[in-house]
């Protein structure tokens, strides 16, 4: 069975199509620039990566090209040969803790939720109708990544603000990243051989976030309302003192919008270091001697240290800390500084194991009291697995 595993932002579509049960991957590619100059998608195929340059008016012309492109190149010989598309959607705020079918109530309740995710979700909503349009025989399903957060407890997911701006306004934890999240502490439990474990796993990516995994639930997760919470990213601040944004914003005048932008765009390592938000380029102004991308990186680490330290008390103890996405896949030093400031609890690295990038690897040392584990994440074929489940329940 044939299942289409989609991403749409607001001008781009990433897609990956699977065989399913088998899992694996017949062909990948993205739009990008779409309903802009200088529109193009590029596919890969066996093992090849084409670039084409096309003009993409829209998502639909989107998703027409690739059905024209799985047709092209005999990945399918009819649009029944699609028998799903799974669409990710980044906020279904508490009304979703699983993947569900895209209904047109479904599709409302994403509609509604625009409001927290204003960027993402109507630009999925637009990837839905579009796919609607060009392949209606095939089952679409909405994967949230909110929804393996929704197990937290209530004390965890509500700040300390007035209680009522939960009940009307829908101010709570909402976290991000859960497909990734849920697909590490579900591989890690595999390579376990267990079910009944306390995981804690760190998707640090662009974007960071860290949870708190028990017996394979969701407990706690560092990002919050939004994803700008938790850990220091590329250009997100993280946590901070809420009260800087009134204070600053009458220092500088900024409206609600421009200080929004400083906290999302201006922030994080880019804030810090002046220079990038990329973490290459601070690992390399610090090779220069560069003081700021130094302080940077310290302070980035410090952070993702915290969190593992605070979510190893709330576990009571942890049996696997894992390391995802970008950063956490291909970081050697950051992945070293995070465990080596965790030798008080006894975790020790393998220095020659963490000399790895992008592949499944422990990089704790035998004697370590707490395994460490890089674990690539995929989230498309989170996406791709839930679809299929979804239209053979
Ligand atoms: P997102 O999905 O949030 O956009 P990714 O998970 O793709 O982000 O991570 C991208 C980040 O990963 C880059 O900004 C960079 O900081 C980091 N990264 C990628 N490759 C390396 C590497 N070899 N060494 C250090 N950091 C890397």
């Amino acid at each position: 069975m044939n299942i289409l595993s989609v991403n749409a932002g607001s001008s781009s579509l990433k897609f990956q199509m699977y065989e399913m049960p088998a899992e694996q991957v017949l062909i990948s590619g993205v739009f990008e620039r779409i309903g802009m100059e200088g529109s193009f998608y590029t596919i890969k195929l066996n093992g090849e990566k084409v670039e084409k340059k096309v003009e993409l008016k829209d998502h639909k012309k989107a998703f027409e090209l690739l059905v024209k492109e799985l047709m092209d190149n005999k990945i399918v010989d009819t649009l029944d040969d699609i028998a799903g598309i799974g669409h990710r959607i980044v906020q279904g705020g508490s009304y979703f803790d699983k993947s569900v079918i895209a209904s047109e109530d479904v599709i409302a309740k994403i509609d509604e939720l625009s409001k927290l995710a204003p960027l993402h979700n109507p630009a999925a909503i637009v990837g839905i109708r579009a796919a609607e349009a060009v392949i209606p025989g095939a089952v679409q399903t909405v994967v949230f990544d909110t929804a393996f957060h929704q197990t937290m407890p209530e004390e965890n997911y509500l700040y300390a603000l007035p209680y009522e701006w939960s009940q009307d306004y829908q101010i709570r934890r909402y976290g991000a990243h859960g497909t990734s999240h849920k697909y590490i502490s579900q591989k890690m439990n595999e390579i376990l051989d267990r079910s009944d474990t306390k995981l804690i796993t760190c998707h640090i990516g662009n974007g960071a976030s860290i949870s708190a995994v028990l017996n394979g639930k969701c407990i706690n997760t560092s990002m919050g309302l939004t994803p700008n919470a938790g850990l220091i990213m590329g250009t997100r601040c993280g946590d901070i003192d809420a009260t800087i944004v009134p204070y600053m914003m009458e220092v500088l005048g900024l409206s609600a919008k421009e200080m929004d932008t400083v906290l999302n765009k201006q922030s994080g390592l880019l804030g810090i270091s002046g220079v990038s938000s990329d973490s290459r380029d601070i690992e390399a102004g610090i090779k220069e001697g560069n003081r700021r991308c130094l302080l940077a990186q310290k302070m980035y680490v410090r952070r993702i240290v915290d969190y593992i330290a605070k979510y190893y008390v709330e576990l009571g103890g942890c049996d696997a800390i894992v390391f995802t996405a970008g950063v956490g896949e291909n970081s050697i030093p950051v992945r070293r500084q995070v465990v080596e400031a965790l030798d008080v609890l006894g975790v020790k690295l393998d220095e020659e194991k963490n000399n790895i990038r992008g592949s499944i690897q422990k990089i704790s040392t035998s004697d370590s009291s707490i395994k460490v584990y890089v674990i690539p994440t995929d989230e498309e074929l989170m996406i791709a697995r839930d679809t299929y489940e979804l239209i053979n329940s």
